[in-house]
Formats: structure tokens, sequence, C-alpha cells
């Protein structure tokens, strides 16, 4: 390729598909580059598609996009080994003519949206890898090197939106590697049934869908979390946690997925499906104080290569496409007033960022991962199994009288956790949350 493009993006993820398309829509000459087979053939997700993300870039997406269920009902579940303690909450506000939340399957939801990319002209190139960035002697990024291309192909800037081990970002000097402590192995697999038995499983009509996020001794003491979302004609469970946890433990991910998948209050939910596909990926979990540098001479970070993921709300394809329709809103900016695309100006990308909810939720959760870590045995561990046992005691009617329960409950709790330690998990954990 000869020609020089106004901007290159490395990945069709949904965070380079955003670039990308928003770009090309501006009528930017771009070029988009994916080692995969095509978009989505790489990539994995639970997956929830949080609508207000995608419609900032593609109002009318509903009317093509391939979705799967609305989601009307959330369940969060604390777990121990045989029982769960939920709080669910479901609306009927839910079943709006535009809904908020769905569930999706990466694999045919990135297909669509890198079709939406190609009809708004930019040239996308697939099984091609990105092997460096490449520079002019000031230091200032030029253009990209493939594993196809015998010469770099040349741009004013390149977008890296190349997902969580910023490969490309480490070879060319603009990043360390990803910490183990900052990042969770999740693996995944999707269990086919009729839809009528998923319907009448969670008591769902037509499109409507239910999700579960789980947490609490499923992870054995790892800091992670688990969940089951519903599809139209699948279930997709899964389980991850932080890589450094592994790492200490002799529990693999997929026994962690065996047992979860086991558990009394899961199994019935998945009973007489059929598995079709496992998956396993890594999600940047470190939060705020883990985001590298985004930006510098002609290259800007974005969606999971800059760690944008909200890990206590389970969101990340939704702070992908921001990042991603903001960095090219910088660049379109930038490209229209002709100015070079230096270190300074494409600065901008952060100032534009503090003002969307991506970085304003990650400086408001940026003391809760290192609070979870540091603390996991509490609470992926003793706090679930109180709750549970609390539980337990309070709703088993037993001739024991109310005031000996509650007392039972609270002599549990003061032999697991001492009172100042409880106070103190409890001052750390509002303090993180604030
Ligand atoms: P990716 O989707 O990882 O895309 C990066 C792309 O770049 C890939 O296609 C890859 O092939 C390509 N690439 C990489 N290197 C190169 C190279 N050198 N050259 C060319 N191409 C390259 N988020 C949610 O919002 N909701 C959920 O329910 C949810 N659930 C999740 C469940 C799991 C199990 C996992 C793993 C993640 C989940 N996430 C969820 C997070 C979400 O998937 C990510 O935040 C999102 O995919 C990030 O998008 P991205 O475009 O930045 O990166």
């Amino acid at each position: 390729i000869e020609e020089k493009f106004d901007a290159i993006v490395v990945g069709a993820g949904p965070s380079g598909n955003a670039a990308a398309y928003t770009m090309a829509r501006e009528g930017l000459n771009v070029l988009q580059i994916e080692r995969g087979e095509y978009s989505g053939s790489k990539n994995v997700q639970g997956a929830i598609l949080y609508a207000d993300a995608l419609e900032k870039i593609i109002p009318d997406f509903r009317e093509d996009a391939p979705l799967e269920r609305h989601v009307i009902e959330q369940r969060m579940w604390m777990m121990d080994d045989k029982s769960h303690t939920g709080a669910h909450y479901r609306s009927e506000d839910f079943n709006e003519e535009k809904p908020n939340r769905y569930t999706i399957l990466r694999a045919q939801f990135d297909k669509w949206f890198s079709s939406k990319v190609r009809e708004a002209g930019a040239l996308v190139l697939f099984e091609t890898t990105v092997t460096e960035l490449v520079k002019d002697l000031s230091g200032q990024v030029i253009g990209v090197r493939t594993d196809r291309q015998g010469s770099p192909i040349m741009a004013n800037v390149v977008i890296l939106a190349e997902g969580v081990n910023g490969l490309v970002g480490q070879r060319s000097g603009l990043r360390d590697e990803v910490s183990p402590d900052s990042v969770a192995l999740a693996v995944k697999e999707m269990h086919f049934l009729p839809r009528e038995t998923i319907e009448a499983r969670f008591n769902l009509t037509g499109n409507e869908g239910v999700v579960i996020e789980a947490m609490g001794t499923i992870t054995r003491g790892m800091t992670g979390t688990g969940f089951l979302y519903t599809n139209e004609e699948s279930i997709s469970v899964g389980i991850g946690c932080i890589v450094s946890d592994f790492a200490e433990s002799d529990v693999t991910p997929n026994e962690l997925l065996e047992a979860f998948k086991n558990h009394p209050s899961i199994k019935p939910l998945l009973a007489g499906s059929e598995c079709k596909e496992y998956a396993a990926h890594l999600i940047p979990e470190g939060g705020y104080r883990a985001i590298p540098r985004l930006t510098g001479p002609g290259w800007i970070v974005v969606g999971d290569a800059g760690q944008f993921v909200n890990a206590v709300h389970r969101e990340g394809s939704n702070l992908a496409m921001t990042t991603g329709r903001v960095a090219a809103e910088t660049v379109v900016a930038l490209t229209r007033k002709r100015e070079p695309m230096t270190a300074a100006a494409l600065k901008d990308y952060e100032k534009r960022l503090e003002q969307t909810f991506v970085m304003k939720d990650l400086k408001k959760y940026q003391g809760i991962p290192a609070l979870l870590h540091a603390r996991k045995g509490a609470f992926f561990g003793a706090y679930p199994r109180l709750v549970s046992q609390a539980m337990q005691t309070w709703f088993r009617v037993d001739g024991t009288d109310k005031k000996s329960k509650e007392q039972a409950i609270y002599r549990n709790f003061r032999e697991t956790r001492t009172l100042w330690g409880m106070l103190g998990d409890a001052f750390n954990l509002v303090r993180a949350w604030r």
C-alpha cells in the first residue's frame, strides 16, 4: 500500500471499530488492520452490550445489529459452596421501545460492526498483524509495519485498539508489560438449549433476558467473579480471577468453571444443554491506577489496551467504544484544522475523556481493585460464607427463638472476624467506593 492514510487503526474489536467508523464517516482516509480472519474471530465477551455507547456512534443500530435478548432482570448473587444469597431487580420498564442493555454474541456483533466500518468508507485488512510502529528520527509515529507488507504503511496517526496485551505498544517502547495483578483470566462456555426452555426456566417472554453476576467462594478465595447470561438459544456461563491469584493457587480456571457449572444454584439452569464453544481471554481489571500512557507523538491508545474496564460494574465494551469514538473525534478535529498530530495536540483526547463517564467512573473506583485484592480472603471467602450461614440460621424454623438466632449470627461473625476487622473492612470499602 503506497498511499498515506489520515489514520491507521490497529484492531477491529469494539474500540477499533468505533474509532474507524467515526473517522471514516467524517470523510477521513482510514486503514484498519485486524489479525483475525474477520472482526470478532479473536474476541471474547460475556456478553452484555450497553446500548448508550453504541447509540452515540450508530443511533439506529437496533435496525440491523445482531442482538440476542434485552435484559429485563439483573441477579446479583453472593455464593458459598451450597447456596446463594441474591439481590434481584426486574422491571417492566426495561421492556422499553429502545432497551438499554442486550446480550450479544461477539463473533456476530463484531462482524456486523465491521460491515458498518467498511460501508462508512474505511479500508479494512484482515489476517494481517501489525508487528511494530514506525517512527521518524524525532520519535514521531509515522506508520506501522505488518507481517505482510514488506515496506511500512504510513499515516498521520495510529490508534492502538489492539486489546488487553498491548503488544504493539510494548514492542514499540510506548508502555510496560501488563502486570499480572491488573488482569483477570476468564473462561467461558456457550450452552445451547431450545429458546422455549430458556424462557420457561428464567420466566421470560419473547426476547426478554436475565443476567446473573456472582461472587463468593466460587473463586476459592481468589479475586474474581462468575456470570451467566441468557441469549436467544444459548446460555453464556463463565468465571474469571486475577492472574497473579491463579499463579499462587493450584486451582486451574477450568476447574473453577466446572465447579461453578455444577453448583446447585447453577446446574439446574444449564440442565440438558449442549456445550458448543469454549473460550479464554484476559480482562484488564487494574482500573484507573493501571492505565498506561495514552497518547504520544502520532499515537493514541483506546479500549482494553488502555485498561478501560470498570470491573465493579462489569462494563468494558462500552468504555472501549466510547474511548474509540472520543479518540476518533480528536483526530477528526485536528485533521480538519490541518494540525500535526504532535504529543501536545493529541493530549486533547485525554482532556475529552476526562469529561466522560469513562474517566469519572474509573477515578471513582480507583481504590477498589487494590482493596479487593488485598482483602480477598475476606471478600471472596469469609463474608460470603458468613452471610450464607446467617441466612440459613434466620430462615430455618427449628424451635429456636429469634433472639437466640440473632445472637448465634453475631457470634459466628465475631468468631470469624474481630469487630475491628469488620469495621476496618466496612470503612475501607465505603472509602474506596465514594
Ligand atoms: P478487543 O475486543 O480485545 O479487540 C482487539 C482486537 O485487536 C482483536 O480483534 C485482535 O485480534 C486485534 N489485534 C490485537 N493485536 C493486533 C495486531 N498486532 N495487529 C492486528 N490486530 C490486532 N464487556 C462488556 O461490556 N460486557 C460484558 O458482558 C463483558 N463480558 C466479558 C466477559 C469476558 C469473559 C471477557 C474476556 C471480557 C468481557 N468484557 C465485557 C470486556 C470486553 O470484552 C472488552 O472490554 C472489549 O472487548 C474491549 O474491546 P477492544 O476493542 O478494546 O479489544
